[in-house]
């Protein structure tokens, strides 16, 4: 397991202090029942956090964060998993604001950065195409030099909070003759441009989290991109490694196991059987949970080292997310006949549950299980992991 140093072991407390005494109770309340989150609900924790100096700690302080180590970063994440706090929503501070003080121009910087941090300008990220997901290379949405502009025409399929985002980040073709990662460009798009349609996509929780983007001549000043033209598939394989810290997401898999043992304490709607049944694959998840915090701390403690192999990211994603799949399984499963009764209204109005019953407390399990299962899909499909492990280790 990870040793803390001691001012490692501090930094752990005063992030669980600042957490315990101001995240808001209807905000934990969502989290803890796994009700759907509005952008409104992230955006007032990610002010409070900010206003701690928790949030964009990872940022160099010369673009306003803390020069946080990875480390400092997963106890943060960590904590806020584990208090109830709503997962970081990644598309500005972790993966745009890093790409900006990286490879952007001083103008990008002085124009989008503070306003990340500040969670005033929200962001979404089109990269995926109908006929470019796993294959992202083949992407054929267009921009084509016209001036000072780019005209963009085509569509991004599963832009994840499009209809919540000022702006977006994306990946167009600006050359179809060579290499195909060689035609690739990284745009900043102001979602307000003409041009632009969002059509929600209901998944099959019944809730809107995901679009299709549907660009019609829509420009864009060149000033908008960022390194150089045929820059953008370095610049994408940068954002997406960015992300290593949060992939496994053990805080919240550990509150999860932690209401699964509370649930079959309390449940008087089983057996002694049942309950022997559900204790033993309880125990199960414990145990692949357990083995995932030791895998994911020694990857972390290794890449604040600075020693990372190209397949390690993967390892975690594909384990985290079977395991997160299995305890969606699990939770409803303890729910017996009441799974049924999935309510999604009341998942999506979140609504303070006083005097919550069985049914209303098995639909937030019901959320978890159906929105779960597109965690083994997005971010690079598990299937797609495994060629990448297969490839770094059969390698060797
Ligand atoms: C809810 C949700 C939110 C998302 N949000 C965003 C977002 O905000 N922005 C964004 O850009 N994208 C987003 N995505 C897109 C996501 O990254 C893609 O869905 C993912 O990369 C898979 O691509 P695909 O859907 O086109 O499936 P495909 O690539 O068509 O794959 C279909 C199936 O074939 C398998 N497969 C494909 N190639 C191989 C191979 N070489 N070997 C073995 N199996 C293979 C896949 O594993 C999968 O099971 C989101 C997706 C979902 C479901």
């Amino acid at each position: 397991m990870m040793q803390l140093t001691a001012a490692e072991k501090t930094f752990r407390d005063e992030v669980r202090g600042y957490i315990h005494a101001n995240l808001p109770a209807d905000i934990k309340h969502k989290v803890m029942n796994d009700l759907h989150l509005k952008k409104g609900d992230h955006v007032r924790w990610q002010n409070i956090l900010r206003e701690g100096g928790y949030f964009g700690g990872g940022w160099p302080s010369e673009h306003g964060g803390a020069d946080w180590s990875p480390v400092q970063q997963y106890l943060f994440e960590q904590e806020n998993a584990l208090a109830g706090g709503p997962f970081i929503i990644p598309y500005g501070v972790n993966m745009v604001g890093p790409v900006i003080y990286t490879f952007g121009t001083q103008a990008q910087k002085d124009t989008y950065l503070k306003d990340i941090l500040d969670n005033r300008t929200w962001w979404c990220q089109g990269y995926s195409e109908p006929n470019a997901g796993s294959d992202l290379a083949s992407l054929k949405c267009s921009a084509v030099r016209d001036g000072d502009h780019y005209v963009i025409n085509g569509t991004k399929m599963w832009t994840t909070q499009a209809h919540y985002a000022e702006m977006m980040h994306l990946l167009v073709r600006t050359d179809d003759s060579g290499r195909r990662q060689q035609g690739i460009t990284f745009l900043l798009l102001d979602m307000n441009t003409p041009g632009i349609t969002i059509s929600p996509i209901t998944t099959i929780d019944g809730l809107h989290h995901t679009n299709q983007t549907f660009f019609d001549e829509v420009r864009v000043p060149v000033k908008n991109r960022v390194g150089e033209e045929g820059d953008g598939w370095k610049i994408a394989k940068f954002l997406l490694a960015n992300e290593r810290t949060a992939i496994a997401d053990t805080g919240s898999k550990s509150r999860a196991v932690a209401s699964m043992t509370r649930l079959l304490q309390q449940a008087d709607h089983l057996d002694a059987g049942a309950r022997f049944h559900f204790s033993e694959r309880l125990a199960r998840i414990d145990f692949r949970l357990t083995a995932l915090i030791a895998l994911e701390q020694r990857l972390i403690t290794q890449w604040q080292a600075g020693s990372q192999g190209a397949h390690e990211a993967s390892v975690l994603k594909v384990k985290a997310t079977e395991l997160q799949q299995d305890i969606s399984i699990l939770f409803s499963d303890l729910y017996g006949p009441y799974k049924a009764a999935y309510n999604v209204d009341r998942v999506n109005k979140g609504e303070f549950m006083e005097a919550a019953t069985v049914a209303d407390a098995a639909s937030g399990a019901g959320h978890l299980y159906l929105y779960g299962r597109c965690a083994s899909i997005y971010g690079g499909s598990n299937q797609v992991q495994r060629n990448i492990i297969a490839k770094s280790m059969l390698a060797q």
